[in-house]
């Protein structure tokens, strides 16, 4: 009998970033801690068991010491915690009890293990001190660590890829997803996730198709079955049929030639046609994507997101290897702005030796709240930023200011910063404009009081919309909420850019609003000055600015805000877009 053809099946998610791939699935198995294997052990096992414990707990401390090893003298003081773990791990309470546990009720060693922590963690969280309390977070942290390594999970290992292939994930974190290779791997497909996350932002750096949100795609994709992964459109198909691929391969050719002529008049100023020009700057997360950004036609980086220097690692980078890392992004254009965020870790962005452990982490220590708590981690990265700030036009970005007082205390640490460096003799740069990202409402709400602080205001929309609209934004189940016109969203914006124009200082947006075109209309209407989206999105961006006319789409922004659901704000961009656009142009309005 011939063999029966795999059944084609259609998969719809949420598009993640643009583009069409075309391969065979390779899927990441990554269970998790959560995944704990359940057994008994007896006679002859039980040694052995005891023994993959004990060598668990050896390469959970060998681990510790090599980050404290790795952690710079400045940064010492921020190590100690890992230190208290280390102890932690070969305590009697926890080593001992764990090895007692698998002996006398015979089971395995992860079992054990839990059945020891469930048993000693109440008993600190019992504790009337706050500190005691406290360690019931590091014996959770600890023996985390220790099922890593009894289970083999950890991180994915996406360098050891061998094969070009499209990743099929339960989920990708934004420092695993910046690891990808791109000989390695075309596209990417997730169960969860959503347009916001880090995730699909860095998905759209790499200019990588990647399609979000897709719930079981990891339980119908098999390893090596073909798929069609549709970034744009947000959909997957699974083993297609002759006709869907032939299908396929044509709209990825009408796609990658649309881009191509895009990116040809890249270069070009984006002028709307009564002459306002606007600067296009581009998003990096790695110093090497400034190349993607000068060739795509970018007038400057609008965006550093520094902090996926110190995911992918073991231990905080020196001030050294900061400096070089910025100093390379200025040196390739030296005669644009460059935008330093300062770092922005923790929410999403965890990293694992910072080792603080929180139930919500992004209303959490993310951000610039973690900075001010940790001075030295700080200044380090403050101190790499002037010295860079010597080799270009560097400016700073401070992430998640929530309060006016975030600002005067990162000022003083900027000025301390400047004397050190002055006292070191190290060539730095003294003053640079210092900004702020409004990404917070409580922000946006005192935008004015904010704007006799700073230099400039960027507008962060993917965490705007997230606290404005109490979703995460990563969240597939919530993600119909996140819409950065939704009424609320479009009245905070406009109220941001009306305070940095009644005090004179410019308004940027660097949120993945910017780079969809589709908003272009009203961000010129609201007179936002500047906008920053991914590499790829550049060409598409001017080419949308270039087609606008200031007046028209000021009056069109004053009809759209008086509307009071997304719907209408919907209907009126629909019916109102094809007289805003100039439609001798002969390139099309997209996405
Ligand atoms: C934002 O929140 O809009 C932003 C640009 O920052 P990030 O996406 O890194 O949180
Ligand atoms: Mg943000």
């Amino acid at each position: 009998m011939p063999e029966k053809e795999p059944q084609e099946i259609m998969l719809r998610g949420i598009g993640g970033s643009p583009g069409i791939c075309i391969g065979k699935a390779y899927l990441v198995d990554k269970e998790g801690v959560d995944v704990m294997p359940k057994y008994s052990v007896s006679g002859k096992q039980l040694e052995a068991e005891k023994k993959r414990f004990k060598a668990a707990v050896k390469k959970a401390v060998d681990e510790l010491h090599h980050i404290i090893n790795d952690t710079p003298e400045e940064l010492r003081e921020n190590a100690k915690i890992l230190e208290t773990h280390a102890v932690l791990l070969k305590d009697k309470m926890l080593y001992g009890r764990t090895i007692e546990t698998i002996e006398q009720e015979q089971i395995n060693a992860e079992w054990a293990l839990r059945k020891v922590v469930m048993s000693i963690k109440p008993l600190f969280e019992g504790m009337g001190d706050a500190y005691l309390r406290d360690r019931a977070e590091d014996v959770a942290n600890v023996s985390d660590r220790i099922f890593k390594h009894l289970t083999g999970a950890g991180c994915v290992d996406i360098g050891s890829i061998n094969k070009r292939v499209i990743l099929v994930a339960r989920d990708l974190s934004p420092a695993e997803t910046s690891q990808i290779q791109l000989e390695r791997v075309m596209g990417f497909v997730t169960d969860s996730g959503g347009r916001a996350s880090h995730t699909s932002i860095i998905a759209r750096s790499l200019e990588i198709p990647a399609v979000l949100g897709l719930d079981r795609a990891t339980s119908i994709i098999q390893n090596d079955d073909i798929i069609v992964v549709d970034g744009t459109s947000g959909t997957v198909v699974v083993n297609p049929s002759e006709e869907t691929l032939a299908e396929a391969e044509t709209r990825k050719s009408q796609f990658e030639a649309r881009r191509a002529l895009y990116a040809r008049s890249g270069h070009l100023p984006a002028k709307t046609k009564d002459g306002l020009e606007m600067a296009v700057m581009g998003n990096i997360e790695l110093p090497e994507e400034v190349v993607a950004v000068r060739d795509r036609g970018g007038d400057g980086i609008g965006l550093y997101r520094t902090e996926f220097q110190y995911l992918a690692r073991s231990s905080f980078p020196t001030e050294d290897e900061l400096f070089e890392n910025y100093k390379d992004v200025v040196e390739v254009i030296p005669d644009k702005p460059v935008t330093i965020r300062t770092l922005d870790i923790n929410g999403d962005k965890a990293v694992a030796y910072t080792a603080e452990q929180e139930e919500n982490p992004v209303l959490g220590l993310r951000a610039i709240r973690y900075c001010l708590k940790k001075p030295n981690v700080f200044l380090t990265q403050l101190r790499a930023i002037l010295r860079a700030a010597h080799y270009g036009q560097v400016r700073i970005l401070l992430p998640l200011i929530s309060q006016i007082e975030e600002i005067i205390e990162t000022k003083k640490l900027l000025a301390q910063a400047a004397r050190s460096l002055k006292k070191d003799g190290l060539p730095h740069q003294d003053r640079i404009p210092v900004g702020v990202m409004i990404e917070v409402p409580s922000a946006a709400i005192m935008a004015d009081a904010i704007a006799k602080e700073v230099d400039f205001f960027s507008i962060g929309t993917n965490d705007l919309i997230q606290y404005t609209m109490a979703i995460d934004r990563g969240n597939r189940n919530v993600a119909y909420l996140y819409n950065p016109i939704t009424p609320a969203v479009l009245r905070l914006i406009k109220h941001i850019t009306e305070a940095a124009q009644h005090n004179h200082i410019p308004v940027f947006m660097c949120g993945e609003m910017a780079g969809e075109s589709i908003y272009a209309p009203i961000l010129v209407g609201m007179g936002v000055n500047e906008l920053s989206t991914n590499p790829q999105a550049i060409p598409v961006v001017k080419n949308a600015i270039r087609m606008l006319n200031v007046e028209q789409a000021r009056k069109f922004v004053d009809e759209l805000l008086k509307l009071t659901t997304t719907d209408q704000i919907e209907r009126l961009m629909d019916s109102t877009y094809g007289s805003l656009l100039n439609n001798g142009n002969h390139m099309k309005w997209e996405r």
